[in-house]
């Protein structure tokens, strides 16, 4: 990697960090290494970089992988990285695109194996991005991501904690989540507001699993709908949208021995996923 610091690059390249596209770029070589790391790339695989910015973590991408797909949405970065860190490089392919138009699975046919993914994350896309993994997870074997902390607690948190919500229920369903280390704003250019954390995904095969994915994340959005009130009154409530009567789901609720009386945020994973079956099987529609 150049050595010259984010702030020189910019200004040499007559650019401005935006915000609108969550452009805090990292400063230190060391901690782009520990991200790529901790991807533990085999030397042959594909890694889709999100969001490449000035190339901190590319670099070393490139080094361990072999092959990087990066997707940057700023054409200037994107002509900067094509032309000047990586020209005439076929093993890195700069992508000037929103990596949340890109196909992950298309990506994965031309790859020998499921694609690792990388990030230091725009901090608008996190969770846009974490649904489309999850849309995605059979072409990935897994990710490496900076997010704001705030984002990744809700990610780790559990039943019942104020930050346990449907990205929770529904990422910790698709993947197995690792914590690994935080970052505070001194670490970037410009500094973020708010520190970051970053996560490994690693897609997993859940035990129970839901018959009907799409049903389980109906399911769990209108179990959080309203957090304050009880399944009675949010599940039970729209029974008819499930294609149940609300006694139908009174007595799923009584065979599962979950009281809906509870609120949404107190069912685990495994709860949301029984009832979602249960639902499934009940279901007129
Ligand atoms: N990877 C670099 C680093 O660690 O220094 C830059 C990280 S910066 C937090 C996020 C990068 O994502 C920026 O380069 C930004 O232009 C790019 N970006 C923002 N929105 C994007 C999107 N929807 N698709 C692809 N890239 C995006």
């Amino acid at each position: 990697m150049s050595s010259t610091s984010p702030k020189i690059l910019l200004r040499r390249l007559g650019l401005r960090p935006r915000k609108a596209w969550g452009q805090n770029f990292l400063l230190h070589p060391h901690q782009a290494q520990r991200i790529v790391a901790a991807l533990d790339l085999s030397g042959t695989e594909t890694v889709v970089e999100i969001g490449p910015g000035l190339g901190a973590l590319t670099v070393f991408l490139a080094r361990a992988a072999g092959k990087v797909v990066a997707l940057e949405r700023d054409p200037a970065l994107a002509q900067f990285l094509k032309t000047e860190l990586f020209p005439d490089n076929p093993q890195v392919q700069i992508l000037e695109q929103d990596a949340l138009a890109f196909d992950f699975q298309e990506c994965s046919r031309h790859a020998e194996k499921p694609l690792a993914v990388a990030g230091n994350l725009p901090y608008q896309i996190t969770s846009p991005l974490l649904f489309k993994l999850m849309e995605g997870k059979a072409a990935l074997s897994r990710a490496v991501l900076m997010m704001q902390q705030e984002v990744g607690d809700r990610l780790l948190s559990p039943p019942g904690t104020k930050d346990y919500g449907v990205l929770s229920v529904l990422i910790q369903y698709h993947f197995a989540l690792e914590r690994l280390f935080s970052l505070g704003p001194g670490n970037f250019y410009p500094p973020p507001q708010v520190d970051s954390v970053v996560l490994r995904l690693r897609p997993r095969a859940p035990v129970p699993a839901a018959r009907d994915e799409a049903l389980l994340s109906r399911v769990v959005k209108a179990a959080f709908a309203h957090r304050r009130k009880t399944l009675n009154n949010t599940l039970v409530h729209q029974a008819p949208a499930f294609g149940l009567t609300p006694e139908d789901l009174r007595q799923i609720f009584l065979t599962l021995q979950i009281d809906p009386g509870r609120r949404g945020e107190t069912l685990g994973v495994d709860q949301f996923v029984e009832l979602t079956n249960a639902i499934g099987v009940s279901s007129k529609q």
